[in-house]
């Protein structure tokens, strides 16, 4: 087993997730089993309570971990999919920690940073592994960092303990271009490799990010400062596509260079890179192209709608087709015009959400998309507000929302799940159940109809897909709503679980409970996305003839 260890260090936003992820791929290529983990330095137990401004968007395994986005990449680009064991954040590590002292299983000892929060992390970092090859371990946030110093300190114990590991430690840099200079600078890169000798780590490759090729003799230089062999200080530019980032890294030789690193005797073919080098062909070489209006909360901050993006790209790629996303923020949709915002766009999608925040402007979002026929969406909470959308508009019911954002109502159309089942065991949540890991998360069972458009998406009657929320359809509704023009083509095993809705009135209306933007692959793009960028270039193409 041979661990890699990603460290960052200059500034954050490098793009290390993506290191990782491509990195992971490349050893695959070279038929290597991988596994990629996520330690992060933050205090919350997991993101799962954090504002997707602050943190992106949260990033559901199928085992129903709340995660760093970086995970998502990690899938995209292994197609492994990642368990609860692969992330964790300093919060976790300290709950176990504080978990055990209470116990009393320290038998008396004075806890401290080194060794005990230092030995919860290293047996984090060897956990629950299966006979993979290698193990990529990104350790989250910056060099220099208070929070990071346990993890980099957990890191350097590992690597020292030669005997059981081998560890490489790849350190993500920036060499910015200084446009008054005319010139790459390589100090930043320089102080950040000081930082990490500081507290014992010594790298055994550079990943320079940059926007500038980086020429040998500047190579030369940062190999003399930084003690790394000059071969091992790898240009990683700018990509256009983030599917370029496994052949722009092969080309570097970053691949050759761990192998070699870890005295591996294999030679890296370039025939590994097609697979990479067809979907960026596709991507840029479309036939047509479409516009999809997102009409989210979090709009103004991309990273809080990562996969879904990811998935309509995908969906696009499958298609031979250009998404162009239009970010349309819910409440200038509550405005008096605010409709106007969706003229030229192909399809409108609602993502998932928390909070009343721009909620009747999603709901008027479903409406328009009905009654003009236009393609439609809907996702979790997008799927959620379809239905209000239809209990008001469509079946006249009176104070009709979610009890998410309205209590005592006389129309509770959506509503809070307080029992299921998972895994042959009843789930309890009440009103004032914790709010972290509490929602119904992560991967579970759904039953599609025959012959409705769900089947004909997915040509299975039994599916599974990753959820993450605490409402529900309300299934005191589900015949009216039957009676109406559409049907709840997916339930959960048991009919307890409304999981799609689809109009039959209508060229293509569908919201689903869960989120398949999760599960969404460049390699094996979702069949929802594949549908509905059809069903926008279908729609598109009927204006024009
Ligand atoms: N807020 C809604 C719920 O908790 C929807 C959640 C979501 O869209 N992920 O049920």
């Amino acid at each position: 087993m041979h661990y890699i260890f990603i460290t960052g260090g200059v500034s954050s936003s490098l793009g290390k997730g993506l290191a990782t992820a491509a990195l992971g791929s490349l050893l695959q290529l070279n038929g290597f089993k991988v596994r990629l983990r996520k330690l992060d330095p933050y205090l919350n137990v997991d993101p799962g309570t954090m504002s997707p401004y602050q943190h992106g968007e949260v990033f559901v395994t199928e085992d129903g971990a709340e995660t760093d986005l970086d995970l998502g990449h990690y899938e995209r680009f292994t197609d492994v999919n990642c368990k609860k064991t692969d992330s964790i954040s300093a919060g976790g590590i300290y709950s176990k920690v504080l978990k055990k002292e209470r116990k009393g299983e320290y038998l008396g000892s004075t806890i401290q940073v080194i060794p005990h929060v230092t030995d919860e992390i290293k047996k984090f970092i060897v956990s629950d592994l299966n006979s993979e090859d290698f193990v990529l371990c990104e350790i989250g946030g910056t060099v220099g960092d208070i929070e990071s110093l346990p993890f980099l300190e957990a890191i350097r114990q590992l690597k020292n303990d030669n005997d059981n590991y081998s560890c490489a430690i790849l350190h993500v840099t920036h060499v910015p271009w200084l446009q008054t200079a005319g010139e790459l600078k390589t100090k930043p890169t320089q102080h950040s490799v000081k930082q990490l000798l500081s507290v014992g780590i010594q790298p055994d490759l550079l990943l320079c990010r940059t926007d500038k090729i980086i020429d040998d003799d500047l190579k030369n230089k940062i190999s003399l400062f930084c003690n790394v062999n000059k071969k091992r200080v790898i240009t990683a530019v700018d990509a256009n596509n983030i599917y370029e980032v496994p052949s722009l890294y092969y080309k570097e030789g970053l691949d050759k260079e761990i192998l070699n690193f870890f005295n591996i005797k294999k030679i890296s073919k370039k025939s590994n890179l097609n697979i990479w080098n067809k979907v960026v062909k596709r991507f840029n070489n479309p036939n047509s192209e479409v516009t999809i209006a997102i009409v989210g909360k979090y709009t103004n901050l991309k990273d809080s709608y990562k996969s879904l993006v990811e998935a309509l790209h995908h969906g696009g790629i499958a298609n031979k087709t250009k998404v162009n996303i239009k970010w349309i923020q819910a409440e200038k949709i509550e405005s008096k015009n605010g409709i106007n915002l969706f003229n030229n766009v192909d399809g409108i999608l609602v993502p998932g959400g928390f909070g009343l925040r721009g909620i009747e402007g999603k709901i008027r979002s479903s409406k328009y998309s009905r009654e003009k026929k236009i393609p439609f969406l809907g996702i979790c909470l997008g799927m959620q507000m379809s239905i209000v959308d239809i209990g008001r508009n469509v079946l006249k019911l009176k104070d009709c929302h979610s009890s998410e954002f309205k209590k005592n109502l006389k129309n509770p159309i959506i509503g809070l799940m307080t029992e299921w089942i998972k895994n042959n065991q009843i789930e309890k949540r009440n009103i004032n159940s914790d709010k972290g890991a509490t929602m119904r998360l992560g991967k579970y069972k759904c039953i599609v109809k025959k012959k409705s458009l769900a089947h004909k998406i997915y040509s299975n009657e039994s599916i599974s897909e990753r959820h993450r929320h605490r409402y529900e359809v309300n299934t005191k509704y589900l015949k009216k709503i039957e009676s109406n023009n559409f049907v709840i083509s997916g339930m959960s095993p048991d009919r307890k679980l409304p999981e799609i809705i689809e109009s039959t009135s209508h060229p293509w209306f569908l919201g689903v409970q869960f989120h398949p933007e999760l599960k969404s692959r460049p390699l094996k793009p979702h069949p929802i996305f594949i549908s509905f960028v059809k069903a926008c270039i279908n729609k598109k193409n009927n204006e024009k003839n």
